[in-house]
């Protein structure tokens, strides 16, 4: 009998990723048996792509598997837990097996750099989605929340801000889109190691998916906290420094989709906490602070302060 399109899909995925002691049953139940470790709860995490709306069709499928996988494990991140297992549900328009094989290529080298199993999903026709869950564990005491900041915690931003909403710019505009931004768009880096080592110590996080400003107020609201933002400490690339130099702040504030963690720490531990990350690896820039008050104030590097806030990526809005 000749294997079924949905056999060889489900072929595909079943040996691609880690695998894991906790995992007592994975692909190929009708669910996977998983044993969390005593002490910690789990975070989990869900987001879906939809071609058209968050990739275009003609996007290397390599990247899209990478990039399906990374903006979850950057939630995982932003919440300072440590990644575990994942699930796939994938709506194909049609089974091209050169791109399956490339898609998965991309999520499983990601999966097996931070220890991730996959361990079920789901296969349907249809327009091209994917969605995937996350699944990592955290202590509960140390997990990190977004409501979580106070007055006077200093601002923290890893990486540098703008470059994928730069990209998807010139993109837009039928331009040759720049090497290096085209690299941050397509294959972000989730700040799993940064956000491991922030457990406990930051007080809130949240990971840059819709614009620096667009987050830092999900901070805020959650914190009940203003924030005060010091543009000319921004951590920029060599693009966006330009866009910025022209007095173009739009890709720096308000860019979604460069999952770099932000995140406030007590004043008193700030120094100690930056100088952690840095000895590590991890790139971190002090952008500000939360402050005493609402909304979020911009100081330009000229010294104009202005509440006047560019909009964020918003899914429903046209
Ligand atoms: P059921 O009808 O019981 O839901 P399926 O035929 O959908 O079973 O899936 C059979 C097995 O293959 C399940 O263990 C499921 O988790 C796994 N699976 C299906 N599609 C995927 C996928 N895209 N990625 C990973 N595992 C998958
Ligand atoms: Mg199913």
């Amino acid at each position: 009998m000749p294997i079924s399109e949905f056999d060889l899909i489900r072929q595909y995925f079943a040996h691609a990723t880690a695998a894991r002691a906790d995992v007592l049953l994975g692909i190929g139940d009708d669910c996977a048996l998983l044993r969390p470790p005593a002490g910690s709860c789990l975070a989990v995490s869900v987001d879906t792509l939809v071609e058209g709306r968050h990739f275009l069709s003609q996007v290397d499928p390599e990247s899209l598997g990478h990039k399906a996988l990374a903006v979850n494990l950057s939630d995982l991140a932003a919440m300072g837990a440590d990644p575990a297992w994942a699930t796939l549900a994938i709506t194909l328009a049609e089974v091209d097996t050169g791109w399956l094989r490339a898609f998965v290529d991309g999520f499983a080298a990601l999966a097996a750099a931070h220890g991730v199993q996959l361990v079920g999903g789901d296969t349907t026709r249809g327009p091209l989605s994917i969605t995937v869950q996350v699944h990592g564990f955290v202590d509960p005491g140390k997990a990190l929340r977004r409501a979580g900041g106070r007055p006077g915690d200093r601002l923290f931003v890893s990486g540098c801000v703008g470059d994928a909403g730069l990209a998807l710019q010139q993109a837009g505009e039928g331009a040759p889109v720049d090497r290096y931004l085209q690299q941050r768009l397509d294959r972000p880096t989730p700040r799993v190691a940064l956000g491991r080592m922030l457990a406990g110590r930051a007080n809130a996080a949240i990971d840059v998916s819709d614009g620096l400003v667009a987050d830092l107020g999900h901070i805020c609201a959650a914190s009940v906290t203003g924030a005060r933002i010091e543009l000319d400490r921004l951590p920029l690339s060599p693009p966006l420094a330009a866009e910025c130099a022209r007095g173009n702040w739009r890709h720096a504030l308000a860019g979604g989709d460069d999952y770099e963690l932000l995140f406030s720490v007590d004043p008193l531990q700030a120094e100690a906490l930056a100088a952690d990350c840095r000895a590590a690896g991890e790139p971190v820039q002090e952008i500000g602070c939360l402050v005493d008050d609402s909304g979020i104030a911009l100081v330009y590097p000229d010294g104009r302060v202005s509440k006047e806030i560019p909009d964020g990526f918003d899914h429903f809005r046209d």
